[in-house]
């Protein structure tokens, strides 16, 4: 079980954790959750670094950033004992996951889970900090990157070959667009690992991507569910067991998407490759990248690629050793947005790229990349304009359902 944020926001919500902690294990299950930093921790601590460094050491970042999870997990221990249950929190570290070097963003590796499985025998509920592991050689503390609590949980359920891995968060479920942003969405009973991988990439910060890639990985079973009520929410399953595949099966979008455009790329084998080298050795992670062949032989190209906002220094400083010789110049536009339409059914139908464009253009939303993929369309546009296009996709399509309205939705403030 996987509590965010908002779940365990104050006193009260983590009691209502513990209760839910506590009754599925006197129905006979054994549990171990995994908690995220309680409401907006996370981003305070971010903010705390900030007031004492432009470019904090990202060692002591992850340092910082992993306390907010034992916080929460250290609390809900106390308050599953005093409801005559034992309980044990663990760090990350604790807990056996191991990641690689990088941070604020390292990969999980493999988990050791002796110590939970031990926990487990002796009728101990766990408790594990999410967002954070230990670094294989180093030994340093890590982070998984933001949301990564949803990449803990289902890591522990690999390890420990849960039956399910349910992530309790603050809406139903996955819906056909963010419900923040169309209050109409509909709820999905269920999606396909590879209809969840492309929504979470383009934007459903409901999983985070890397817990979907590790789902379909380990063959985990993800349940993602309202910690407020005890409504069925949407299970992730293969394409296989999909009863139907529709058209279209979400909208989703994004508004911390950052453009860069280099100018002058000298048109010979390896330039790409030095540039997109530089960045990956800097952790960078490019999304669409769009290259043309210079019109006139001889000519230089332009290279745009869209990446992170919050990644936007790093790359700058990974690039700028390249001027002059990779390319000649280089543009950062910071305020990007991004929205996409996924659905498996999109692979046999044509005609779909050509409705998303239409529907943009009849209302003067200008799209300056494009990408696709084969149940995926995404288009880069401005940032203000993200609202209005999600919105117009997801009725231009018909994503709607009925009976599916926003006032069964109990939004808390977050
Ligand atoms: P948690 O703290 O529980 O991990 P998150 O804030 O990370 O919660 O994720 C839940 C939020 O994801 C929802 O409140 C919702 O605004 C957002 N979201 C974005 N796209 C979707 C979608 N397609 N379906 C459901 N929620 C979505
Ligand atoms: N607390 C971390 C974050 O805010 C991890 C998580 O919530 O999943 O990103
Ligand atoms: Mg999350």
């Amino acid at each position: 079980m996987k509590f965010g944020g908002t779940s365990v926001a104050d006193a009260e919500r983590i009691k209502r954790a513990a209760r839910r902690i506590v009754d599925k294990r006197e129905a006979g299950e054994r549990v171990v959750a995994v908690l995220s930093a309680r409401g907006s921790t996370t981003d305070e601590l971010i903010e705390m670094a900030g007031e004492v460094s432009a470019t904090p050491d990202p060692r002591e970042m992850d340092m910082l950033l992993s306390t907010g999870e034992r916080i929460s997990c250290a609390l809900c221990a106390m308050a599953i004992n005093d409801l005559g249950h034992r309980a044990i929190s663990l760090t990350g570290s604790q807990a056996g996951i191991l990641t690689d070097e990088s941070h604020t963003k390292a990969l999980i590796v493999d988990v050791r889970a002796d110590r939970i499985r031990a926990a487990l025998a002796e009728d101990s509920i766990v408790l594990v900090a999410g967002f954070q592991g230990v670094s294989r050689n180093a030994r340093n503390v890590t982070t998984l990157g933001r949301g990564g609590s949803d990449t803990s949980a289902v890591a522990v359920a690999a390890a420990l070959g849960a039956d399910v891995c349910e992530i309790y968060t603050d809406v139903s479920g996955v819906y056909s667009a963010d419900p923040r942003i169309v209050p109409q969405a509909r709820k999905l009973d269920m999606v396909s690992f590879e209809e969840m991988l492309e929504m979470a990439a383009s934007g459903a910060g409901v999983l985070q991507l890397r817990s979907v890639e590790y789902a379909r990985n380990h063959g985990v079973r993800i349940h993602c569910r309202s910690s407020f009520d005890d409504e069925p929410g949407t299970f992730v399953v293969a394409e296989e067991e999909m009863m139907e595949q529709p058209l279209i099966t979400a909208v989703t979008h994004s508004t911390s998407e950052a453009r860069m455009t280099l100018i002058g790329v000298p048109d010979e084998p390896g330039a790409a490759a030095r540039i997109f080298e530089a960045l990956a050795g800097a952790n960078v992670n490019v999304d669409m990248i769009v290259q043309n062949e210079p019109a006139s032989a001889g000519g230089l190209a332009e290279i745009s690629f869209t990446l992170p906002r919050e990644d936007l220094r790093v790359a700058n400083a990974a690039l700028e050793p390249l001027a002059g010789e990779a390319f000649a110049e280089l543009l950062a536009h910071q305020d990007m947005g991004k929205v996409s339409i996924v659905g498996a059914g999109m692979r046999s139908h044509p005609g779909v790229a050509a409705k998303v464009f239409g529907v943009l253009a009849n209302e003067g939303v200008n799209i300056d990349m494009i990408s696709t993929s084969p149940i995926k369309i995404s288009c880069v546009i401005d940032l203000e304009r993200v609202e209005q296009a999600v919105q117009l996709l997801h009725s231009a399509f018909e994503l709607s359902g009925e009976g599916t309205v926003a006032e069964e939705e109990p939004f808390r403030a977050r």
